[in-house]
């Protein structure tokens, strides 16, 4: 017997083996030839899949195209025509540079691409199966690459068997495509399932290409958002926190156009919704990050999705201060349509619960371009856009409280001023309260209610934060400050947001074994309040701790205005009432309670005509 247990692995197997890392499924064979055709600078592209891609995907360009000699090697392991030095790797700009996605696709397939570049008299067409011996020939055919891959994974069973059901492989490959839609505005796109026509979009601006992908109303709930730095660009559109996503599936993160997937970034993100979204939804984004390629690894995943930045820490802080920014400047109040079935809740773009119209949109005819239907008829809300509200939140916070209940002498004047427009609420525009818990009002548009515990909360954290950034206390003296016996366990949680606590205004003093002394509580709490407040405000630290990474400050100072904020059942009196909606609608953010819940609702009068049949 030989002595000699290693061995060199034959070349085909070794490229099977490695084919494994850059092509799991048939999504990531579609989304390497997407790449490759955009590397060659494709300005109309068509995706044709068949059975979720298990038994063809094609892709087709009008792209540079291939001499023949470039045509086999293409096919080669670690063949590339984008990178060639070290200095290069450093400074990717295109899609592809390793020179593995054909090789790896054609050791696990059938594959048969046809390319030809412009000044060329005809195509070379490059026939691989499995990683053997390509066959060439030549045909007549239009400039530009096609590549069809055929049976994928044919000669790999055990991954074959791994595949999921043509409808699950389908909805990835959608995705791949939706992806590249989304990037790529500029880029004409056709994309083929089955025969039918699912996507067929033009070069667009980024706003058409996304009415096209996914619908006026889904549009309608995103904001333009914007950042120039000396180091980076980002631009881009974030949902409104009323359009919570069930899942992270709708964050676009593109790197110089590329789509990545960063944990660090998409935290940023969440971490300036936090307040603002329901427990258990993410926000919609979709950002298009520009940044100089030295600056930017891709070069750590062999899917190239992920991405690694010089200063992490930086692009964090600039992009949840972009978002954070962007929020406070828009119109976030949702508006009641007081119909049964609430169309919002069924989610954005591709749910694909109806897998043949992934886009809810236009169906072409693949053979004669004709539309079959046309995209579902969009029921535009009167009262959310034309609003005046709309128009007053254009500006900030502090003006619109002027404007909404700005002080007497200046708003009866302001009436009178500046006719309807500013009438938004007049000064002696009636409040109510409802059941001691909502407070209503007509404004100029409709009727606003309010939800006075929540939106008192609100007004509490704003403060309590602003506090402890500005370190003024704005502590009140107890009279007669009693000691507080806690357990172990919560006299051990005060004593480590002792800091925390006293910048919020509490001035609370340890007091022997776990025991306190309350001697000046903040100003706001209402005077009743002794301390016992402290383990109220301990009991809700630490449920709120449990749902979501924040920091500690944070957390405390929604804890304290959740406890101190006057209660649903709290009668209140017509001044009280005034003062509160003042407040509210001076804070930053007076629309969503720290919790994610709405504070504000808005009946349009146009709904209200429409319910009673006025129109
Ligand atoms: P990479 O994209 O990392 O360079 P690939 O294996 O994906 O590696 O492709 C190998 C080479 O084949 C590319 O560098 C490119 O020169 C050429 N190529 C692949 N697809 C196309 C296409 N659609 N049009 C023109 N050239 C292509
Ligand atoms: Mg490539």
């Amino acid at each position: 017997m030989s002595e000699r247990r290693i061995h060199i692995l034959p070349e085909h197997l070794a490229n099977q083996i490695a084919a494994g890392e850059v092509i799991q499924r048939p999504e990531s064979v579609v989304k390497e030839l997407l790449e490759n055709s955009l590397d060659a600078q494709a300005k109309q592209i068509v995706v044709v899949v068949k059975e979720g891609g298990k038994k063809l995907i094609q892709v087709i360009d009008d792209g540079g195209g291939m001499s023949e000699e470039d045509a086999v090697a293409s096919f080669l392991r670690h063949a590339t025509s984008k990178i060639a030095t070290l200095e290069d790797l450093e400074a990717i700009r295109t899609y592809g540079f390793r020179g593995e996605a054909l090789a790896s696709i054609a050791a696990v397939a059938h594959v048969t691409m046809k390319t030809r570049r412009r000044e060329d008299e005809s195509a070379v067409v490059v026939h691989i199966e499995g990683g053997g011996a390509p066959r060439v020939s030549r045909e007549a055919r239009e400039a530009g690459t096609s590549i069809a891959v055929q049976n994928l994974f044919y000669n790999t069973p055990a991954r074959r068997k791994f595949l999921k059901s043509a409808a699950t492989e389908f909805r990835h490959i959608a995705e791949a495509v939706q992806r590249v839609a989304l990037s790529h505005p500029e880029v004409a796109l056709r994309f083929i399932s089955d025969e039918e026509t699912l996507l067929d979009v033009k070069p667009a601006p980024l706003h058409e290409r996304l009415l096209d992908v996914f619908g006026q109303r889904q549009v309608e709930e995103m904001v333009w958002a914007e950042e120039q730095t000396d180091l980076m660009s980002i631009r881009g559109f974030i949902g409104k926190p009323s359009f919570g996503q069930k899942s992270r599936a709708n964050q676009y993160l593109f790197l110089n156009r590329r789509y990545i997937v960063n944990r660090n970034i998409s935290h940023a993100v969440f971490s300036a919704y936090e307040h603002l979204l329901v427990k258990g939804t993410f926000p919609f984004f979709l950002l298009f990050i520009d940044i100089d390629p030295h600056r930017v690894d891709v070069n750590v995943h062999p899917s190239k999705m992920e991405a690694k930045f010089e200063d992490e820490q930086y692009v964090y802080r600039i992009i949840s201060t972009l978002v954070r920014r962007t929020l406070a400047a828009n119109d976030l109040i949702p508006t009641v349509s007081l119909s049964t079935t609430d169309e919002r809740e069924s989610g954005i773009g591709l749910s694909f619960t109806d897998r043949q119209h992934p886009w809810g949109g236009t169906r072409v005819d693949p053979m004669t371009g004709e539309v079959l239907s046309s995209p579902r008829p969009v029921e535009t809300n009167v009262g959310t856009r034309s609003s005046f509200i709309s128009q007053v939140l254009q500006q900030d916070g502090k003006e619109i409280a002027d404007r909404l209940f700005g002080k007497p002498a200046e708003s009866e004047q302001g009436v009178q001023r500046a006719g309807n427009e500013t009438a938004f609420i007049h000064h002696a525009a009636p409040v109510w309260q409802v059941h001691n818990r909502y407070l209503l009002t007509p404004i100029e548009g409709g009727l606003l209610i309010v939800d006075q515990h929540v939106a008192h909360e609100r007004v509490l954290y704003e403060r309590a934060l602003q506090r402890t950034e500005t370190h003024a206390r704005g502590t009140q003296q107890v009279l007669f400050p009693e000691p507080l016996q806690l357990s172990p366990v919560d006299f051990a949680l005060v004593e480590e947001l002792l800091p925390h606590f006293q910048q919020l205004g509490f001035d609370l003093k340890v007091f022997g074994k776990n025991t306190v002394v309350l001697e000046g509580v903040p100003a706001d709490l209402p005077a009743t309040s002794n301390a016992k407040v402290i383990a109220d405000i301990l009991t809700l630290y630490r449920e709120y701790r449990q749902h979501a990474v924040m920091d500690a400050r944070d957390v405390l100072a929604k804890s304290y205005s959740c406890r101190a904020a006057i209660k649903s059942g709290d009668p209140l009196n017509e001044r009280e009432m005034r003062s509160l909606l003042d407040q509210l609608f001076a804070c930053t953010m007076p629309y969503v309670c720290p919790h994610g819940r709405p504070i504000v609702l808005k009946i349009s009068i146009e709904e209200l005509d429409r319910r009673f049949g006025r129109t």
